[in-house]
């Protein structure tokens, strides 16, 4: 099912669920049951990340070097096809303009089509190591807004996927300010994307006053918010460096207070997510997505306490 209709139809909030793909090496039969703990809350679809091929350059004995391609997880398509026929839930595969050339896209679609997928996370994707700004790949795209396009151009527009965005609550770290970069937003709307995630975000004042400034800017599509519960001391420093989001004072005095007790960390991050989770939930959200990130126990509570 396209996740607009699940969206249009669903009556209260519900959970999704993102997952990032296992290393290699995982049976079929493992990943099925890891992702089994979160069935017994019967999520309408679990996301799953994409990432970007890595390079790495051996030598070889004549002193040449020669370059390989690096791939040490499970694809993201292969992920979402085990978990739909195992679960009969759609799974959506995220899909990154890096990397990749449009044709290659293409590609990509037609894989989607054959094994029945029909929603998409459409993203940019983030630089690959050494690179300062994010550079396309030749005849790729340089902004998730032509990425949408292009899926929805695929086969003469035969609309065969629903597509979800990426949103900043507190801005891209890229963008001027977040007027910029809600209009960049509305041209992901704009081009067809149904729906927007959020990046995670621990205040949800700084949520609802996003969402204010998306319905000003003429953005109607729902807007899920995206939460991750804090599970150690050092994401207090980590989170903010790795996706330019803030942390607000009581949670880190509260995660300071917990001192080196981890236990009393990971509960004070359950804890507070819970509330979040809550709040949203009064405040009547369509969805709460949860970055899971290879942590099911903490979800798994939050899950039992919130829906
Ligand atoms: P864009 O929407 O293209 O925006 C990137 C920057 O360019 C912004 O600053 C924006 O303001 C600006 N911009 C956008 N369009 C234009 C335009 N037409 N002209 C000028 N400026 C423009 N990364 C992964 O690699 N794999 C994943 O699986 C993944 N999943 C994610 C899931 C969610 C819910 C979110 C929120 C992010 C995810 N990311 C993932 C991270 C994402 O790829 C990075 O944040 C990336 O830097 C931006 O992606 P985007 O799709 O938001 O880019």
């Amino acid at each position: 099912m396209k996740i607009r209709d699940i969206l249009d139809t669903s009556r209260k909030a519900f959970p999704s669920l993102e997952i990032v793909p296992p290393l290699k090496g995982i049976t079929h039969n493992e990943l099925i049951e890891s992702v089994r703990p979160f069935m017994e809350f019967c999520p309408k679809y679990i996301n799953v990340t994409c990432h970007r091929d890595e390079y790495e350059f051996r030598e070889e004995a004549d002193g040449t070097f020669s370059r390989h391609l690096v791939r040490n997880k499970v694809s993201e398509v292969a992920v979402c096809s085990a978990i739909m026929s195992a679960y009969r839930i759609d799974a959506v595969p995220h899909m990154i303009c890096g990397g990749n050339t449009a044709d290659e896209i293409d590609n990509k679609l037609s894989d989607l089509k054959f094994l029945g997928i029909e929603n998409i996370m459409a993203l940019r994707g983030d630089c690959t190591v050494g690179e300062k700004r994010f550079v396309p790949s030749e005849g790729g795209y340089r902004y998730a807004n032509e990425l949408v396009e292009a899926i929805c151009a695929f086969e003469k527009g035969a609309d065969l996927f629903s597509i979800g965005v990426g949103g900043y609550p507190e801005k891209h770290f890229e963008a001027p300010n977040i007027e910029t970069d809600i209009e960049n937003l509305k041209r992901k709307v704009d081009a067809g994307a149904d729906y927007i995630i959020t990046q995670m975000f621990f205040d949800n004042r700084v949520y609802y006053d996003y969402v204010d400034r998306c319905r000003k800017a003429g953005i109607e599509v729902p807007i899920i918010p995206g939460l991750k519960p804090l599970t150690t001391a050092r994401q207090v420093s980590l989170l903010p460096e790795s996706f330019s989001i803030d942390i607000p004072v009581e949670l880190t005095s509260e995660i300071r207070a917990a001192g080196n007790d981890r236990e009393a960390v990971y509960r004070t991050g359950t804890d507070w997510c819970i509330a979040q989770c809550r709040d949203l939930i009064a405040h009547g959200v369509p969805a709460v997505h949860f970055y899971t990130m290879g942590k099911a126990e903490n979800i798994l509570r939050i899950l039992r306490e919130c829906f």
